[in-house]
């Protein structure tokens, strides 16, 4: 039972910022997640595997996919809508 933990707190993860670690998740399993409370730059908090910001998977509350999805359109660069006459 040495579940080494590594103190979060404070760090910046893209837009994230840890506040406070919050309970584990425990998984039927058995199996147990860290999670952290985060805030994002645009003020949205949320909970978040230590996992998912430590392998950068999480890096804002979604804001930032939606940013660069508009970026990308205003580019021109759209997926699967080329062509599209009607
Ligand atoms: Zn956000």
């Amino acid at each position: 039972m040495s579940n080494k933990l590594v103190d979060l707190t404070g760090q910046r993860f893209g837009r994230l910022v840890v506040l406070k670690r919050e309970k584990n998740h425990v998984y039927p399993g058995g199996q147990q997640h860290v999670m952290w409370l985060v805030r994002c730059d645009c003020g949205v908090e949320f909970i978040v595997r230590g996992v998912s910001l430590k392998n950068g998977f999480t890096k804002s509350c979604g804001c930032l996919r939606e940013e660069v999805a508009r970026r990308k359109a205003k580019a021109g660069i759209r997926g699967g809508k080329a062509n599209a006459e009607s």
